[in-house]
C-alpha cells in the first residue's frame, strides 16, 4: 500500500507544500500540497526532480579521497581524521587564514548544514569566509544592515494586498517570487492587485514570462535602474508627494536625501535608461498616490554593478510614500523562530578587517568571494592553503570560473561536503556526501525571513538513510569537533574540547528547533502554563500552521542602536558619484565600441544549477541558448539556431542563438550554472546536457564597489558568429 508523505520544498525560498507519494521506499509521484498553508497546491515543474536525485547512482554514499588523480572509496573514520589532521597542520604552519571556508547558496535551503555556519566558523576561526551571498544578495544585507541595523530584517512586499507593485529585475512568473515567499506562481496575485483597481509595473532589459501578467513594461539599460528610481524619487519630491506617515518621528536623515540627488537630471536619466522622463514621472505620481504601493526588486538589480544603490532607492521610495512597514507596502515577517537575535554577532559588521590582496572590506565577516582565487593564487603571508566547501558549486556560480578552478587546483588541500563529483568538488582531495533530500528532516530556518504571511512547517525524514549514512549537520558537526580537538594547544586543552564535543553530539536538529519555537514569538517560553507554538504542533500540522498576516513591527523591531531608520546613511551616498561617473561622464572602464553588448542572466522555469542532475528536468531542446534580439542578430548576419562566440574581458563561450524582440537592442541574455563540460566530474545527467558557463566570461575583477557583490547582469561582451555545427 502506497503511503503520502507531506513535506515543504526545499529547492528555493517559494517554500511550496508537496505530496510524495512512495511505496517500499520507492517515490510513485510528486505533486502539489492543496491543504498546505501558503502554497495550496500550486507548485512548480522543479521538486518532481527530486525523485531523480533520489534514485541517481551518481550520488555519492560514502567519502571519496583523491588518490593519484583518482577518487576512492574511504572510511568514514578515516575521511574525518584526515580531513580535521590536513586543516589543523595547515593552520598550525601557516596561521589560521590559511583555511577558508566557502558555503554555498545551498546552505541556506538546508537546516542542518546552516546550523553549523557558525561553530564552523568558531572552529576555523580565519578571515577568510566566503559564501555564495556575494554573488547574489549582498547588496540587500548590506542595505538592510546600515538602514534597519540588521542584514537580515528582511523587507518583503505585502503583495496580498498592496494596489500598486512596481518589479524592477525580477521575473516572478520563473522565480516564483525571490526574497517574497508566497508559494508558487505568485504572477497569479497581480490579478487581485488589478482586481482592486491597482496596476503592476515591470522593468526590465527582457520582456520576461512575468511580463504578460503585467500592465505595463518598459525595457532599460542594464545597470542603469538606480537612475530610473533617482528619476523617482526627485519627481515624488518636486511634486510635494513625499510623505513622512507613521513613522516620520523614527527617520533619521531625511533631509539628506534632496541634496544627495541634486545632480542627476531627468532629462538625463530619461536618455541613459531608455524610460522617457514622461514614463518616468507619471509612474511615480502614480505610485506616491496609490492608496498603497510597494517598490520591489531581486537579481537583475543586486548582481549588478550598482546593487547597493538601487536596494537603498528602493527602500527609499517605499519609505518616503508611507509604504514602509505599513499593509499593503514594504513589510516583515514575524517567524516563529527568532533568526534575527539567535546567533551572537548576526546583526552584521564593516570593515573589521580587509583583504590580503585588494584590499575589500569585509562585511558581516565576510570577504567578496570573488577575490577567492587571488587570495589562493597570490604568494605571500596569509595565502589560503586549505580549503572547506559546502554545498556549492563555485566553478559555475563564481564570477571567472575557470580561474576560481585554477585557484582550486593550487590548494595544499580541499574538502568539499556535496554529493556530487561536479565541476567544483572534482578539485577537493575529500568529498564527504551528506544523505539525500529526503533522508532527513526539514524546517526552513532561513527562508521563513521572507515569508508574505506568517506560517510555519517542520517535515521529520521520509526515507532512513543507508548505513553508515550522515546528514550536513552530523557531517559538520564532526568536523568541528575534530578539528576543535586537534587544533587545542596542550592536553587539558584538548580533554576539555573532547568533553564538549561529546556533549555536543546530544545537540540534535530537533532539539535546537523544539527550543527555538519555545522561545520564539508565538512560543511558552519559561512559563510551563503557556501555551503555545511547539515542534509537537507542527509535527501534527504536516501541512503547516497558519500564524497570522504580517503586522507593523517598527520602531520597536529596528536593530538600530537610536532605534531609527537610516534614510540616508553616509556610507552608501559615498557611492553616487560612481554611479554619476559612470553614467553621466562616460566613465566605463572598458572599450564600449569594441565590447558592444552587455549580457544578463535569465532563470529556467525547470532547472536550478543543482537540479542539472535530474534526467525529467533537462530533458528537451537546449535550456542554455542566447537570446538575441533581431536588430543586434542581423548586424551579426546572425540566424536562428547559429552558433555564436560571446567574448569578455576574461573568456569566451560558444552558445546556439535565438532571436528574440523580448531582449532589448544591445542586451544578450543567457541562463547561468550550465557549463558541464570539465573532464573528471561524475553526473552523467547534468554531462549530457553541458550548455556554457556564464561565469567563463563574467570578470572577477569587476564587482559593486559599494557592497562587493559580483556582477552577473550587464556585462560587456563581444559577439561572433562562428561556422560551425549546432552541439545537440
Ligand atoms: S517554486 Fe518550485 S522549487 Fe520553489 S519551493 Fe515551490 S515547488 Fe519548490
Amino acid at each position: 500500500m502506497s503511503e503520502i508523505h507531506y513535506r515543504t520544498c526545499h529547492l528555493c525560498e517559494t517554500m511550496c507544500g508537496i505530496s510524495i507519494e512512495h511505496e517500499g521506499g520507492k517515490i510513485l509521484s510528486i505533486k502539489g500540497d492543496p491543504k498546505h498553508v501558503l502554497s495550496k497546491g500550486e507548485i512548480c515543474p522543479k521538486p518532481i526532480g527530486l525523485q531523480d536525485i533520489h534514485i541517481d547512482p551518481d550520488r555519492l554514499h560514502k567519502p571519496m579521497k583523491k588518490v593519484n588523480g583518482k577518487f576512492i572509496e574511504i572510511s568514514w573514520n578515516e575521511a574525518f581524521n584526515e580531513t580535521t589532521s590536513k586543516l589543523a597542520a595547515i593552520q598550525r604552519k601557516y596561521g589560521n587564514n590559511a583555511v577558508a571556508t566557502y558555503q554555498g547558496r545551498s546552505t541556506a535551503h538546508n537546516i542542518g548544514a546552516l546550523l553549523t555556519v557558525h561553530p564552523l566558523r568558531q572552529v576555523a576561526n580565519t578571515q577568510n569566509t566566503y559564501t555564495g551571498s556575494t554573488v547574489d544578495q549582498q547588496p540587500h544585507n548590506f542595505v538592510w544592515y546600515f538602514m534597519l541595523g540588521h542584514q537580515f530584517m528582511a523587507t518583503v512586499p505585502n503583495i496580498d494586498q498592496t494596489d500598486y507593485f512596481l518589479l524592477l529585475g525580477s521575473n516572478p512568473k520563473v522565480s516564483n517570487g525571490a526574497m517574497m515567499s508566497t508559494g508558487a506562481n505568485p504572477h497569479k496575485k497581480f490579478v487581485g492587485i488589478q482586481e482592486r483597481g491597482g496596476k503592476v509595473v515591470l522593468i526590465d532589459p527582457r520582456r520576461t514570462e512575468s511580463a504578460e501578467f503585467c500592465d505595463e513594461h518598459h525595457f532599460i539599460k542594464p545597470s542603469t535602474d538606480a537612475l530610473f528610481l533617482i528619476g523617482l524619487i526627485k519627481t515624488i519630491f518636486s511634486k510635494g508627494l513625499a510623505k513622512k506617515g507613521r513613522l516620520g518621528p523614527h527617520i533619521k536623515n531625511w533631509e539628506k536625501i534632496q541634496p544627495a540627488l541634486s545632480n542627476f537630471d531627468l532629462p538625463t536619466i530619461a536618455k541613459v535608461t531608455g524610460i522617457s522622463q514622461h514614463d518616468i514621472e507619471r509612474i511615480a505620481c502614480e505610485f506616491a498616490t496609490s492608496k498603497t504601493a510597494v517598490c520591489y526588486g531581486r537579481t537583475g538589480l543586486s548582481m549588478q554593478k550598482f546593487g547597493g544603490l538601487c536596494n537603498w532607492l528602493m527602500m527609499v521610495i517605499n519609505l518616503i510614500t508611507a509604504n514602509f512597514d505599513e499593509p499593503g507596502g514594504m513589510m516583515f515577517p514575524t517567524t516563529a523562530i527568532d533568526t534575527f537575535t539567535a546567533i551572537e554577532g548576526a546583526r552584521g559588521s564593516y570593515d573589521t578587517y580587509r583583504s590580503r590582496v585588494s584590499n575589500r572590506p569585509e562585511f558581516a565577516m565576510e570577504l567578496p568571494v570573488a577575490v577567492l582565487a587571488e587570495e589562493i593564487m597570490t604568494p605571500g603571508k596569509g595565502k589560503i592553503r586549505g580549503l572547506v566547501a559546502i554545498a556549492g558549486n563555485g566553478a559555475l556560480s563564481m564570477p571567472n570560473g575557470k580561474l576560481f578552478e585554477e585557484a582550486l587546483g593550487q590548494l595544499d588541500f580541499m574538502v568539499a561536503v556535496d554529493p556530487y563529483i561536479n565541476e567544483t568538488t572534482r578539485h577537493a582531495d575529500i568529498i564527504l556526501p551528506p544523505v539525500g533530500p529526503f533522508e532527513k528532516s526539514h524546517y526552513d530556518l532561513f527562508y521563513h525571513t521572507y515569508d508574505t504571511i506568517n506560517w510555519a512547517a517542520y517535515n521529520p525524514r521520509l526515507f532512513k538513510p543507508e548505513k553508515p549514512g550522515y546528514t550536513d549537520f552530523e557531517i559538520i558537526g564532526e568536523i568541528v569537533r575534530r578539528w576543535a580537538v586537534k587544533k587545542a594547544s596542550n592536553p587539558l586543552k584538548k580533554l576539555k574540547v573532547r568533553l564538549l564535543g561529546a556533549l555536543s553530539k546530544f545537540i540534535t536538529v530537533e532539539f535546537i528547533l523544539a527550543m527555538g519555537l519555545r522561545f520564539g514569538p508565538y512560543g511558552s517560553g519559561i512559563n510551563p502554563f503557556k501555551k503555545g507554538l511547539t515542534l509537537n504542533i507542527l509535527k501534527e500540522n504536516p501541512h503547516g500552521v497558519f500564524l497570522g498576516k504580517p503586522k507593523r513591527i517598527l520602531p520597536e523591531g529596528l536593530f538600530t542602536n537610536d532605534k531609527k531608520i537610516d534614510a540616508a546613511p553616509q556610507l552608501i551616498l559615498a557611492d553616487l558619484p560612481r554611479l554619476k561617473a559612470r553614467w553621466f561622464e562616460g566613465v566605463a572602464g572598458y572599450n564600449e565600441e569594441e565590447y558592444d553588448l552587455l549580457i544578463i542572466s535569465r532563470l529556467t522555469e525547470r532547472t536550478l544549477g543543482w537540479l542539472h542532475h535530474s534526467q525529467r528536468l533537462v530533458k528537451g531542446p537546449p535550456t542554455c541558448t542566447l537570446f538575441v534580439n533581431p536588430h543586434d542578430a542581423k548586424n551579426r548576419k546572425l540566424k536562428e539556431g547559429d552558433m555564436a562566440c560571446i567574448t569578455s574581458a576574461v573568456g569566451s563561450i560558444e552558445v546556439p542563438v535565438v532571436i528574440t524582440d523580448n531582449v532589448m537592442p544591445g542586451v544578450i541574455c543567457l541562463p547561468h550554472a550550465w557549463g558541464h563540460t570539465r573532464k573528471g566530474t561524475r553526473q552523467r545527467v547534468a554531462n549530457a546536457h553541458p550548455g556554457a558557463s556564464l561565469n567563463d566570461i563574467t570578470d572577477h575583477n569587476v564587482m559593486d564597489e559599494l557592497t562587493g557583490n559580483a556582477v552577473v547582469h550587464g556585462v560587456p561582451v563581444k559577439l561572433e558568429k562562428i561556422r560551425k555545427k549546432i552541439q545537440a
